[in-house]
């Protein structure tokens, strides 16, 4: 079974994809790291983040496995990953690789921007996450102050709403809900209950199609 996870940044998708995966002993992948770790590979390599050509390229001298680099965690990469996943070519050259994550025997699970939508429309189950953009913002606030970064709750707002806007409006690959996606609204919902709704969903779907 493949299950694509889509939504806004800091919406709980990637926290929602990992208990998920946990639960259903699927491998689970966050795409988002990803552009994180190509974002991460052109500030270091000094380049332009606006230089298609170059950060293709170096895509292919990247380890794409190192997902757990605490690094990639920081604002000023998931900025830059935003910049670099406008990029046509730099898409491109992501693709196949989450292609094949998701089409390993027994099946995945994804969570990013375009996954019901690009890399899974024939995914099994497709979620697509939204919460209040003051939620977010107080979710990943927290998560910066935690790391020892220093930035307003405003700034932060401002920050979370750069990015959708970015993610949104890019030509290719533009995040949006999947027609047949069903949507989590995790607002006013915990962990624990935005994870019971999923398992709900995908309950259902497995029911229907066996
Ligand atoms: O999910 P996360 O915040 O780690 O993603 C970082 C950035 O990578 C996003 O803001 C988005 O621009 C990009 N991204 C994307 N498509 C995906 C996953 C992430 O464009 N499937």
């Amino acid at each position: 079974m493949i299950i694509a996870i889509d939504g806004t940044v800091a919406s709980g998708k990637g926290t929602i994809a990992k208990r998920l995966a946990e639960h259903l002993g699927l491998p689970h992948l966050d795409t988002g790291a990803l552009y994180r770790l190509t974002g991460l590979g052109a500030l270091m390599a000094g380049l332009e983040l606006t230089d298609e050509a170059a950060i293709a390229e170096l895509i292919s001298r990247l380890d794409l496995t190192d997902t757990d680099n605490p690094e990639l965690r920081t604002g000023a990469v998931g900025q830059a990953a935003s910049k670099v996943a406008a990029l046509p070519k730099v898409r491109a050259a992501l693709l196949a690789a989450q292609k094949d994550f998701a089409h390993q025997p027994g099946g995945a699970i994804l969570d990013g921007r375009d996954i019901g939508t690009v890399v899974c429309p024939e995914a099994d189950v497709k979620l697509w996450v939204e919460a209040a953009l003051e939620t977010r913002a107080a979710r990943r606030h927290k998560d910066l102050l935690e790391k020892g970064e220093t930035l307003t709750l405003e700034a932060m707002m401002a920050q979370l709403q750069e990015r959708d806007a970015r993610d949104r409006d890019r030509t290719t690959a533009p995040m949006r809900k999947a027609a047949d996606a069903v949507l989590i609204d995790t607002t006013d919902l915990t962990i624990d209950a935005a994870v019971e709704k999923a398992l709900r969903i995908i309950e259902q779907a497995d029911h229907q199609t066996n």
